[in-house]
């Protein structure tokens, strides 16, 4: 598929998103968010790209500290998603929605003294994961469109056969998680009128602490504890969508990964992370993105084609390494997922490849785009250390399996541009494997004392379609 280019300039037309298996399967902006999968199966992609210069979006006003700040990142939002909704209802409400999601800062931390190795922090949001950027813009999206009833149903794109989701009925939005996508969902779409959250995860293939995020919700929240592995999960919400006879009775949606709300406002913190760098640096910026189904590091590289001043950007796997075996051999071979350490990186089949493969569908041009490696438990374990005694630092497993991918780079490519390693989870969360290693334990949040603080429930389900159609009518 060839993705156009398009001017960011004041003149800006409305922008289609199409499915990955099939380009003439065109939907609007809203369409695209509440439908989360296409009816076909793919997952929407922009049609076209608006591109931005770096100037444009960090424009005098914007000191390198501000960039990265709550606010600096909702002002950015603001400029860079307005090509992306231009056209949707939801336009003209996207600084309000910018303001609404972005309320914690992705800050920059230095490590070392030449300024050119750094860790991006996106572990300062209410379930202290990456996931609650994406998570909350989503919420906020879906809860106007939801507000508007109806009315808004005119704004599919015209000539557009899309699947319209009926806004009379309460939208349940299914969630697979492995970890931390359904806490950062449940937080975000917590007590939200007319929205309700079925969150399903691997029964025991979570950490203690996870699980509680997962569980601590009630109200307009429910969990589901799957007889399976986090692969069944996302299946079973595939399947969800599909089957007719939970399509009578209620309106679905998704707020995993694959969903386009999720996925662009992560682009965001990239964004901010390189303009500050090139900023103190006049260079572009490098990243390390731990990776498990690929939603962080599309950002990273839907960030770069956007014109953002991003050079290389490694995939960082644990041994579930069917991205980095396909990179290296050019087949491509989904497996079972294995437990790691990294546990939210434990997947088999990574949904966003067919994302990653539209866009560069040719494979040496994918290659010349991004590397990948996997590491194992045994080296998250040393760089976790390495990393306290090294840095002062504390990295949660797959921060930690970044880490490592980036010490594993020859020294050349290390040493010639600023680096970034993406912390995508705060320690605290995986007390459990941190503690020991360190013989100290991280200091916990704030917000996560809090969620550890309240009372949890779960229903235990196994993992068919009948089962997940019994429980979500209970
Ligand atoms: C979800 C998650 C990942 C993997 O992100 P993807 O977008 O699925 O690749 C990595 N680290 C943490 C802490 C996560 O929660």
């Amino acid at each position: 598929m060839s993705v156009p280019v398009m001017a960011a300039g004041n003149h800006v037309s409305v922008l289609r998103f199409v499915s990955t298996r099939d380009p003439a399967r065109a939907a609007s902006f809203d369409d695209a968010l509440e439908q989360g999968l296409a009816p076909d199966g793919g997952l929407y992609v922009p049609f076209e790209w608006p591109e931005f210069s770096p100037g444009d979006l960090a424009g005098e006003a914007f000191d390198s500290e501000e960039l990265t700040s709550a606010q600096g990142l909702a002002r950015l939002a603001g400029a860079m998603l307005r090509p992306f909704a231009a056209g949707s209802t939801l336009a003209e409400h996207l600084p309000k929605i910018a303001e609404e999601a972005f309320t914690f800062d992705a800050p920059l931390v230095p490590l070392g003294s030449d300024g050119l190795l750094s860790v991006l922090e996106l572990t300062h949001g209410p379930t202290a994961a990456f996931k609650d950027f994406g998570a909350r813009f989503l919420a906020a999206c879906l809860t106007r469109l939801r507000e508007r009833g109806g009315a808004a149903l005119a704004a599919s794109v015209p000539g557009t056969p899309g699947r319209s989701v009926p806004r009379s009925r309460p939208l349940t939005i299914l969630v697979a998680t492995s970890g931390d996508t359904g806490g950062a969902v449940a937080a975000a779409f917590h007590r939200r009128a007319g929205i309700e959250v079925a969150v399903l995860f691997p029964k025991g293939l979570v950490s203690p602490l996870q699980e509680r995020q997962l569980t601590c919700w009630g109200d307009n929240v429910r969990s589901f504890a799957v007889r399976g592995t986090f692969d069944d999960c996302q299946h079973l919400v595939k399947e969800a969508f599909l089957d007719r006879e939970l399509a009578a009775t209620r309106s679905l949606s998704s707020a995993n990964s694959i969903n386009l709300g999720r996925l662009l406002p992560q682009t965001i913190y990239y964004a901010a992370a390189s303009l500050a760098i090139r900023r103190a640096l006049g260079m572009p910026a490098s990243f390390v993105v731990p990776s498990g189904n690929l939603g962080n590091a599309l950002a990273c590289l839907w960030a770069r084609r956007l014109g953002l001043p991003i050079a290389e950007i490694v995939l960082a796997h644990n041994v579930n390494r069917a991205v980095p075996d396909f990179l290296r051999t050019g087949t491509w071979s989904p497996r079972p997922s294995v437990a790691t350490l990294a546990s939210a990186m434990d997947v088999g089949n990574p949904s966003n490849l067919e994302r990653l493969r539209s866009l560069y569908p040719d494979l040496d041009a994918l290659r010349g785009a991004v590397s990948a490696d996997s590491v194992d438990d045994e080296q998250i374990r040393a760089r976790i250390r390495a990393g306290f005694d090294r840095y002062g630092q504390f990295w949660c497993p797959h921060t930690a399996a970044a880490a490592e991918a980036y010490e594993r780079l020859p020294g050349a490519r290390r040493n010639r541009r600023p680096w970034v390693i993406v912390a995508t989870a705060h320690a605290a969360k995986f007390l459990g494997v941190v503690e020991p290693l360190l013989g100290r334990a991280p200091p916990v949040p704030h917000a996560l004392a809090e969620l550890y603080a309240r009372p949890t429930s779960s229903t235990e389900i196994a993992p068919t379609l009948a089962a997940l159609r019994t429980a979500l009518a209970a």
